[in-house]
């Protein structure tokens, strides 16, 4: 059902044209914003023209958000306080009260925000602050000005993540004065881009809520596709520890590289037989998990047996197979290479381990609530992905089911010039109205 909308004149004409059509018309901005929102059908909601209108000055305050968000530069590991303070004066305004959770050093933050009554299990909306550092050349706009170009918002984290944050927090005045009962938490967290660390915290924070929410909606960019489960990733480095000497007498020695070579054989192998013989499935592009080295360092001259040799390999398991087991296997298989012979010759001889970064994989429970109630208003569902994001830990350590759901093309995450479509922003935010709509 498509009612003509007094504003929307060129939908009304050409209703089937994709929106691409409609991004090289006249800049009459007004109109440009009508086909933008006009394109996302909602029947659920209608189209009248207070739909219509609520839904530009939306967008207008969307944008507005994403460009005082984009002006903060939160690369990962720097301060993000400055964006939280921003956002807890913006929900103050509002009347909502927001908790922080700081890192151990106190220069970063995590935020809590619930907004609507608290008598039952609400929903989360889940996003990152932090943003990847920016490449120095390379990029047609300042990465941290929200530039509007073709359609597009440039920007660093314009697309990963803060467009979406931006929608969640410019729906947030309808939201309070619609007095919901189910409560609705955002939370924001920081140091994601380095295998989700800040998250955890906030994890924890949600388990003193009075009821622990029925869902975490995590806004990464999907194209606003419903994706319900990510592969898991553990990040390993190992030190051979050997024996060194002139190469000339080698066989006294214990050579740390060849050991490491051995090692990543055997890690090879067994990535090998995850590819051959599974377990697989088949809801991810590559059906199974995957391990492989990616950086080896060794030696410190041509004529010196090597004592010491680092080699760093990474797991991304399905989530039906922990990566704490496959590094359990691996480990024993590589620490058996030194036999008792060669640990009574060399005392030192040793690999030494160390879990530089993991995060779980993540599957959502299709029978829970909270994932029924998503799947109700976005039927059509996707399928898994590779990239990992925080849904893994709120579904491992908050007990909460997770599914992805956010505006942008992941294409575009970590990229120069990044960019996020005007037509995402749209359409997350239909999804959001929906989302609040059906509380
Ligand atoms: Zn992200």
């Amino acid at each position: 059902m498509r009612r003509v909308f007094i504003l929307s004149l060129p939908i009304s004409l050409y209703p089937d044209r994709p929106l691409s059509v409609y991004q090289n018309m006249p800049p009459d901005t007004r109109s440009e914003k009508a086909v933008l929102i006009n394109v996302v059908d909602s029947p659920e909601l209608g189209q009248d023209n207070f739909v219509m209108e609520n839904r530009m000055a939306r967008y207008d305050a969307v944008v507005e958000i994403l460009r005082k968000l984009v002006a903060f530069e939160t690369i990962t590991t720097q301060s993000n306080l400055d964006l939280i303070a921003y956002v807890q004066d913006y929900l103050e305004q509002y009347g909502v009260v927001s908790r922080l959770v700081y890192s151990a050093d106190a220069t970063r933050a995590n935020l809590l925000a619930t907004i609507g009554e608290q008598s039952c299990p609400g929903i989360i909306l889940s996003g990152h602050t932090d943003v990847v550092p920016v490449e120095k050349d390379g990029w047609n706009f300042s990465p941290w000005q929200l530039t509007e170009h073709d359609g597009k918002l440039y920007g660093r984290g314009s697309c990963d993540m803060k467009g979406f944050l931006a929608v969640c927090l410019a729906h947030v005045p309808e939201l309070v004065a619609a007095k919901k009962q189910t409560p609705v938490h955002l939370c924001f967290s920081y140091d994601e881009e380095v295998g989700c660390v800040g998250v955890h915290s906030l994890v924890e924070e949600l388990a003193t809520l009075p009821h622990l929410p029925k869902i975490a909606i995590v806004g990464e960019p999907t194209m606003m596709q419903l994706v319900r489960g990510h592969k898991g990733k553990m990040l390993i480095s190992c030190t051979v520890s050997g024996h060194a000497g002139h190469s000339s007498a080698a066989p006294q020695h214990l050579n740390a590289v060849e050991y490491g070579a051995q090692a990543i054989a055997i890690i090879a192998d067994y990535a090998k037989n995850f590819a051959e013989n599974g377990p697989y499935n088949h809801d991810y592009t590559i059906p199974h998990s995957t391990m492989l080295t990616t950086l080896v360092d060794g030696g410190v001259a041509t004529n010196i047996t090597p004592d010491s040799c680092r080699f760093v390999f990474e797991i991304r398991n399905i989530p039906e197979q922990p990566a704490e087991t496959i590094f359990a296997e691996v480990r024993h298989q590589v620490e058996n290479l030194f036999s008792a012979t060669t640990k009574q010759h060399f005392s030192q001889a040793s690999f030494s381990w160390n879990v530089e970064n993991a995060y779980p994989g993540m599957a959502v429970d299709e029978n829970s609530e909270g994932y029924q109630f998503v799947k109700k208003l976005h039927p059509e569902v996707a399928d898994c992905v590779s990239y990992g994001t925080e849904g893994g830990i709120f579904q491992q350590e908050g007990e909460i089911p997770a599914v992805i759901c956010g505006p942008g093309n992941i294409a575009q995450a970590h990229m120069r010039n990044e960019y996020i479509e005007k037509d995402q922003i749209v359409q997350c935010s239909i999804f959001i109205e929906k989302l609040f709509a059906a509380l």
